[in-house]
């Protein structure tokens, strides 16, 4: 069975009291271990599909499927403790870390919010933490805004990593990075897939990166699912 089976997904945004579609019918399965790639335009839907499917959306209608469980109807205090299982790392480390935490704070925020790890447990975890995504243990102590873009989200990565998840959705992680530092971090998510063995919902619009890191491509259009094909028919010819 797949860890994740999207059935119909549908998610509408209530704008100035009208319905504005996002995600108007989403299909698809992924399997324990597996990286599918998500591309299409900006504004398609992608970066909405990837929190619907985590929850931080409820979806409008349609079923999320996660380990045999659907999702879609479990409680807030549910879907906490699932929240163990599906994280997120999101586009912007400027905008989704505040700058005023300290990399110990931002990291153990997951830990206290689920009791997952208290006293020394708790810094060693960090610690862990830090050295899994290639970051200097010692600068637990220093704020966020101290760091480059690229030390940022390994930061992002590592509280997505926190608390052990399974499924991991990243919603275009290197788009905001200089594109010096862009390679490093894609090699860092695809270093902690494998050894990890996490599961990935990889968004992005850059195709020729999303064919380097997925298993497989999915393709938006419009709030739909164009295409899935595995990454090398993308180009072959018709
Ligand atoms: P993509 O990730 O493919 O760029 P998004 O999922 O961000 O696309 O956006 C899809 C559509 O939903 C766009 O029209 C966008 O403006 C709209 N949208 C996204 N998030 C929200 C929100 N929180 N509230 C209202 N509309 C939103
Ligand atoms: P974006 O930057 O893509 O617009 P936000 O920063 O607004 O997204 O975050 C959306 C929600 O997700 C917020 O309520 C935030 O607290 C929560 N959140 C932040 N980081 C994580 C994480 N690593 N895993 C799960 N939820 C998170």
């Amino acid at each position: 069975t797949p860890l994740l089976e999207i059935r119909n997904l549908k998610k509408y945004f209530n704008v100035d009291g009208k319905q504005l579609m996002a995600v108007n019918n989403l299909s698809l399965r992924i399997e324990e271990g597996e990286t599918v790639g998500l591309v299409g335009e900006s504004g398609c839907g992608k970066s909405t599909a990837g929190k619907t499917i985590i929850r931080l959306y409820s979806p409008t209608d349609g079923e999320v499927i996660f380990n045999g469980q659907n999702i879609v109807n479990l409680s807030n205090r549910e879907m906490n403790k699932l929240r163990r299982e599906m994280q997120i790392v999101f586009q912007d480390p400027y905008a989704s870390l505040n700058p005023r935490m300290t990399v110990e704070d931002i990291i153990g925020e997951p830990l206290d919010l689920h009791k997952a790890a208290t006293g020394k447990q708790r810094k060693q975890r960090i610690k862990e933490l830090l050295e899994l995504v290639g970051l200097n243990a010692e600068h637990m102590n220093r704020f966020a805004h101290e760091f480059s873009g690229g030390q940022r989200q390994r930061i992002g990565i590592a509280r997505a990593l926190a608390l052990n998840p399974k499924f991991i959705v990243c919603d275009e992680p290197i788009s905001a990075l200089d594109v010096s530092i862009q390679a490093q971090v894609v090699n860092l998510l695809k270093d902690l897939q494998q050894k990890l063995n996490l599961t990935y919902l990889f968004i992005a619009h850059d195709l020729s990166m999303v064919k380097y890191i997925s298993d497989r491509i999915l393709v938006m259009y419009l709030g739909n699912m164009v295409e899935l094909t595995d990454s090398d028919s993308l180009y072959a010819d018709p």
